[in-house]
């Protein structure tokens, strides 16, 4: 049998038995075997047919055990990293075991700690389960497969469990996010409809600027931002996110940055591939940051759209595209960190480092030294890379990417798992940086108003993290201490760097 691990890490792997699986759970009842009767209570019921969700199939191992399976990207059987779904119809203190049998990736941050989210009807905030009760292995039940697998203790007859990946980020919740900002008739906030998706969802986009640099004839610096081509990196939304509440908000920096500035933000590439709860794929099961040099407007539309807006962009003499950023999250890496490219010229190489530096300042969570720059071929098709080629010297094009996990602070080795706000935080300090880059700093005394520096908040950031461990949670009585299960060899605590992992 082929061995699974030595495919590349991000390229997937074939389906082997998996093929058996053609949609979402729906509302899937485990009765116990030969029984055929109305279920009863702890007889689980998983459901995934909801936006983003995804669990392909489950299999009862034993009377608290359960294989399962994520199902893969819509049209591309080799892509199964994201999960989402739900369990109902739980006893009190019942106690199980959940494998996740059939990633396509070997590397894992589960090695470092990661752990799978969990959220209930009446705990509705997202946390991580504890890393103790999470194990992740080459089992040889599975052709040698690695498995994730966690225990878990339910505690609430009438709640609905639900289990994800990492936090969900919906394109509902992001139009709806869209729709109160639009509501709030901001004359430098402004929404179009750049394009629509294979299945008719919007492409949005975003230009965030004071109404003056919209003047006909008035000259343009445009900072090009795009977020979600890959849809199961939904860090990448809040990061996005971050970046638009920032710049839309009254504080001093967002002011200046808007006066000197035009933010043209696209935050979501693959509607379609978010709301259908891919990991990598649009609908069609493509790519999008393979397809940059040829996209079709009726396979790839919404990279399409762009890319022309882009190009029209650059042919403009009045506009000047002085960087894009496509910015993912990491299955493998910690921290936030950039991908560029690899000129000729040594001094526009030099050039290019330097925003990274500069947010490397800004952000704590932010590693200049996991930062790389390349020209691999398999990555000739993405944004960046195709965007580095095509214009000329004074642009610059980074992929940002952020951990699935978690950053470690410098001087530091524990690692602090990332939180929907300090993802958010990440891209707050992407947009000041900006204000750095273009040396606008002693702009920002002529239009400040007092209000606390970003550092209190900082510090108020950080003082929440050190809040104790969350071992007084009741998701945690379960029974880890039993597990796992005998089922393979369990490895921890092993940090996997790869920078040559593709985004
Ligand atoms: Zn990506």
């Amino acid at each position: 049998m082929a061995e699974r691990s030595q495919t590349a890490p991000e390229a997937g792997n074939d389906m082997g038995n998996d093929d058996a699986i053609g949609g979402n759970v729906s509302k899937y009842i485990v009765l116990p075997a030969g029984y055929c009767g109305q279920p009863k209570k702890g007889d689980l019921i998983f459901d995934a047919c909801f936006e983003s969700g995804n669990l392909g199939r489950v299999e009862q191992v034993s009377e608290f055990e359960y294989d399962l399976f994520i199902r893969p990207d819509t049209c591309n059987p080799r892509f199964r990293v994201w999960f989402n779904f739900t369990v109902e119809n739980v006893k009190e203190s019942q106690r199980v075991i959940f494998n996740i049998v059939n990633f396509s990736k070997t590397k894992s941050l589960y090695r470092d700690g990661m752990a799978p989210m969990v959220k209930s009807t009446s705990r509705p905030k997202w946390q991580r389960l504890p890393p103790k009760n999470v194990y992740y292995y080459r089992c040889p039940d599975h052709r040698k497969n690695y498995v994730m697998s966690f225990a878990f203790c339910f505690d609430r007859e009438e709640d609905i469990y639900q289990f994800a990946y990492c936090y969900p980020y919906t394109y509902t919740r992001f139009q709806h996010y869209l729709d109160s900002l639009q509501k709030r008739n901001l004359d430098y906030f402004f929404r179009e409809q750049l394009g629509q998706s294979v299945q008719q969802r919007q492409l949005d986009l975003l230009t965030i600027t004071s109404p003056e640099n919209l003047r006909e004839g008035a000259e343009q610096k445009v900072v090009f931002i795009t977020g979600r081509v890959h849809p199961g990196e939904t860090p990448s939304s809040f990061v996005c996110q971050g970046i638009i509440d920032f710049l839309v908000s009254q504080h001093p920096i967002a002011r200046v940055l808007r006066e000197h500035l035009v933010f043209k933000i696209a935050p979501m590439l693959n509607p379609d591939g978010v709301y259908l709860g891919n990991y990598r794929c649009s609908l069609m099961g493509f790519d999008l940051n393979r397809h940059w040099l040829d996209p079709s407007p009726w396979a790839h539309p919404t990279l399409h759209g762009v890319k022309q807006l882009i190009v029209q962009m650059y042919n403009d003499p009045k506009t000047s595209l002085e960087f894009y950023i496509d910015i993912h999250a990491h299955s493998t890496m910690m921290n936030g960190f950039m991908y560029g490219n690899i000129f000729e010229d040594e001094e526009r190489f030099q050039r290019q480092a330097i925003f990274p530096k500069l947010l490397c300042q800004n952000a704590e969570d932010f590693s200049y030294s996991s930062t790389s720059f390349n020209r691999d071929a398999v990555k000739a098709g993405t944004g960046r890379r195709f965007l580095g080629g095509l214009l000329d010297h004074t642009s610059y094009c980074y992929t940002l990417e952020v951990s699935f996990y978690s950053y470690i602070i410098g001087g530091t080795t524990a690692a602090v798992p990332y939180t929907e706000e300090a993802y958010m935080k990440l891209g707050r300090n992407v947009a000041r940086t900006f204000l750095d880059y273009y040396r606008l700093n002693p702009l920002v005394e002529k239009v400040a108003i007092p209000m606390p520096r970003l550092r209190n908040e900082e510090v108020e950031a950080q003082r929440k993290k050190e809040k104790p461990p969350p071992s007084k949670h009741p998701f945690l009585r379960g029974p880890a201490s039993n597990y796992p299960n005998g089922k393979g060899d369990k490895r921890r605590s092993v940090n996997h760097k790869d920078p040559s992992n593709p985004f």
